[in-house]
């Protein structure tokens, strides 16, 4: 008898057990993937994790249903990693491996199969099962593997559908994410009977005297693809022969041209990397021979550069020299939107050599990634991507880039693997023996930190690229211009100024206001009640453009009422503002010029935010308000002011890293004014002027910021002095989830003592329907993080085995953000 010990994708701790016959036992390597049954009546699909012949105790192994793969498609390596995370986040292999693959590898019961994007599906490319499911298609819009089981008349389907997913004829249906429609491009043909001259001709003379239009477009085709022997797009057959789109209609609808489409690659690189590496000035080559020899010593080096310093002309640098290596290159990004402008650059130099990799793409795009990666193809040498690409299959990793790396977004939050993406990078470097470069403009003080201890090199770079200054930061004190009464709505007269002056140069602004919606609060000046969400314990938001209210953190929505649902008085009355507020007042501040806004609302289509950026771009926006969006390293020419609407919400949100966060965003907003000749003007709107880390955020003083952070984070026992763990419960019932977490805390203390702090709700105490309570575990550097984890783990057993609990959700946050 032969067994597999396998990993399934769920949150179980252990490996699992089957039978496989003798063939299967000598094919069947670590990292290849088989389907099993599971339970009654599931499937999934299970990473092969080791072959051998003992039998499993306590219950007879089922054996497999199929093997999936001819070779391994996780590397031995991409195992220990992830068994790393798993260890250190508190979570189990399965759900690392749920993270890190494409769904459509993990094919289970409950995924649903629906048609896809292959439109020129052809009989003959499919073997008969693969068509009856085809076909089944057809008729139903999704099918599930059960379906698929019986349509065929048997066990063993999830290969079939696994061919049918290669082929792009099926796909998997992915819930969480935004569904990313393939852009099909629309070509035009003429029908096979006219294709010769002659017949053409023909054809021509048939039309009758009024067909002019009609004629035109035909000659046109005709001598396009004489010319070019290419496929002809019907835009461009539009654009020559000076048609419409009904002419081509017309033409479709008599038979005389036919329509077809063809796939196109959303970030298919059409141009060629034509564009010359630039030139380093000197301080970017000084930092850059820094770097090389900083790296002879140190794995890992943190490149502090200031806004606009061209940190990103140093990482080119860097990744062409690993390309000449023949390595490959990872090169990380804490969000997708900002992506589409590093891709656009990075492609200008390195051409079709990049991939790019995160949720957003279908699941087709990214097995193919996958594939390219683990299989070192040139397509995949360089991959861009979000927190997801650690996981990828490298072979021959030189180089990992995270860039923005005091990023909150680079920690996954929800669900399991909690994992942080900069530091798992950290061991995956370890790992591969690869180098790892950090870059900010605002470092977060864990990793200046680990810098100044000499953990990590450190090389700084202090001016921005080309001389250019950098911007002249002027704090407004609010409370005393609204005495003066000299403030227009939410503008002071100094903002206003600057506005003026800059419209009247046609140079951009960008205005920075921490809140999407137009008002956050909706309170009535007669009883003072205001709006609540029913599911969580929040105001609801007031959005203008809707005339809603609606909860940001549920989704949920109303129209906004006329009277006061307490008192009935007419007497609503909005406090505090958001974005679309800010814009309103634009609107009427300033009729004549061209006003657009950037939040979550603003943003949510797929191609929104490039277009946004596009006509930032283009100078089609004159003033542009938004959320925390426009902060991230964003690189735009000819915007010369930058207003902070109000710098206050930030700093007293309670939290121990918000002034640390505050003063990354306003002086990552702040860089991205004047970032060419002439010197940028930012304007910080605030009642506390004196606050010290706006004072340290005017003089672009990091070091002052980051000591003064430094002294607190030690007096008050955080990070990177302790590491801290944060326990989140959850249940519908409030007085359960209090009875919880305080025995929870109470076992944990009788080890930890006073280390444990809580049981404490968090600023938002109720969402969807939930209510919430943490604890927060600190952890001293003195003491053992592996027993102190063993111990909390413990604490969780004995916490499961309570009947009255089993309601109440635990989640253990490792170095929560
Ligand atoms: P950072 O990443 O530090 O914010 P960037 O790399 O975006 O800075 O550089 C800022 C601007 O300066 C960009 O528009 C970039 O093209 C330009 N730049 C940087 N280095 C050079 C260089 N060596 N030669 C020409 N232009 C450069
Ligand atoms: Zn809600
Ligand atoms: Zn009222």
């Amino acid at each position: 008898m032969y067994f597999i010990d396998v990993i399934l994708p769920i949150p179980l701790k252990q490996a699992f057990t089957y039978t496989v016959n003798s063939h299967e036992a000598a094919f069947l390597k670590q990292g290849m993937r088989v389907s099993v049954p599971f339970g009654k009546s599931k499937i999934y699909t299970a990473i092969v994790y080791q072959v051998h012949d003992t039998p499993p105790l306590g219950y007879e192994a089922k054996s497999i249903d199929q093997i999936l793969d001819e070779e391994p498609i996780i590397t031995p390596l991409q195992l220990q990693h992830w068994q790393w995370i798993a260890d250190y986040y508190l979570c189990s292999l399965g759900e690392v491996i749920k993270a890190a693959l494409p769904s459509a590898f993990l094919l289970q019961s409950e995924t649903i199969i629906k048609i896809g994007s292959n439109r020129n599906v052809k009989d003959e490319n499919m073997s008969d099962d693969e068509f009856l499911l085809y076909e089944a298609l057809q008729h139903q819009s999704s099918l599930h593997i059960n379906d698929a089981r019986s349509i065929l008349d048997r066990k063993n389907v999830v290969a079939v559908i696994q061919k049918l997913i290669e082929k792009n004829i099926v796909t998997v249906e992915e819930k969480i994410y935004e569904q990313y429609t393939p852009k099909l491009k629309r070509f035009i043909k003429l029908a096979p009977q006219y294709t010769s001259e002659e017949k053409l001709r023909l054809l021509l003379d048939s039309l009758n005297a009024n067909a002019t239009k009609q004629k035109e477009v035909l000659m046109t085709l005709f001598m396009l693809s004489a010319q070019t022997r290419k496929p002809v797009g019907s835009i461009s057959l539009q654009k020559k022969s000076g048609s419409t789109s009904s002419t081509l209609k017309t033409l479709i609808d008599k038979g005389i041209l036919e329509e077809y489409f063809i796939q196109k690659d959303r970030f298919e690189y059409a141009g060629e990397s034509n564009s010359e590496i630039k030139e380093l000035s000197a301080a970017q080559s000084d930092a850059f021979q820094e770097i090389k020899t900083s790296f002879k010593e140190n794995e890992i080096v943190l490149l502090h550069g200031v806004t606009s310093s061209g940190k990103t002309e140093i990482y080119v640098r860097l990744i062409e020299e690993m390309l000449e290596a023949g390595k490959q290159i990872l090169y990380m990004l804490p969000e997708i939107a900002l992506t589409t402008q590093l891709i656009s650059r990075l492609q200008k130099y390195f051409g079709e050599r990049i991939s790019v990799y995160h949720s957003k793409f279908s699941v087709n795009e990214r097995v193919e990634v996958w594939k390219n990666v683990l299989n070192e193809k040139p397509k995949a040498q360089i991959v861009i991507g979000a927190r997801s690409s650690l996981f990828l299959p490298f072979q021959n990793l030189g180089l990992i880039v995270v860039d923005e790396e005091h990023e909150p977004s680079f920690k996954q939050y929800s669900p399991a693997p909690r994992y942080h993406a900069r530091d798992s990078a950290v061991v995956l470097a370890n790992f591969h023996k690869s180098k790892l470069l950090m870059g900010s403009a605002t470092p977060s003080l864990e990793s200046y930190h680990n810098a100044e201890i000499g953990k990590y090199g450190l090389v700084t770079l202090k001016k921005r690229f080309g001389d250019v200054l950098m911007p002249d930061i002027e704090l407004v004190d609010i409370k005393e211009k609204n005495k003066k009464k000299l403030m227009t709505g939410h503008f002071s007269d100094r903002l206003l100024e600057e506005m003026r002056e800059v419209l009247k140069n046609g140079e951009q602004a960008i205005l920075f206001q921490n809140r999407r919606g137009f008002s956050p609060v909706v309170e009535c000046t007669t009883c003072g009640v205001s709006p609540q969400c029913p599911n969580c314990d929040v105001s609801l938001t007031f959005h203008q453009h809707k005339n809603q209210l609606r909860c940001h953190y549920c989704g949920y929505h109303m129209a906004m009422m006329q009277s006061c649902m307490a008192c009935g008085s007419q007497t609503l009355d909005t406090k505090g503002f958001g974005t679309e507020q800010i814009e309103t007042e634009l609107k009427s501040l300033f009729p004549n010029s061209t006003i657009a806004r950037m939040d979550q609302d603003t943003t949510k289509g797929k191609n929104a935010y490039g277009k946004l950026i596009e006509s930032l771009e283009n100078e089609e926006i004159d003033i542009l308000v938004g959320t925390q969006m426009l902060a991230k390293g964003l690189d735009f020419r000819n915007i010369s002011l930058v207003g902070v609407m109000n710098a206050d919400n930030l700093l007293n949100f309670p939290d121990f890293r918000a002034h640390e966060r505050s003063f990354h965003l306003l002086q990552q907003v702040s860089g991205r004014a004047g970032r060419t000749k002439k010197r940028g003007k930012v304007l910080i709107q605030t009642y506390n002027p004196y606050h010290q880390i706006l004072k340290q955020v005017s003089v672009n003083d990091y070091r002052a910021m980051y000591k003064e952070q430094l002294e607190e984070r030690y007096q008050y026992k955080y990070p990177p002095f302790f590491r801290i763990i944060k326990i989140v419960f959850k249940d519908k019932n409030l007085e359960r989830v209090q009875k919880a977490a305080t025995w929870f805390g109470q076992a944990l203390e009788l080890k930890l003592h006073e280390n444990v702090l809580g049981p404490e709700a968090p600023p938002v105490g109720r969402i969807k329907n939930k209510y919430i309570i943490h604890l927060l575990v600190k952890i001293p550097k003195t003491q053992s993080l592996e027993k102190t984890k063993k111990y909390i783990l413990g604490v969780e057993r004995s916490f499961n085995s309570i009947k009255e609990f089993v309601s109440v959700r635990v989640n253990i946050d490792v170095d929560s953000y």
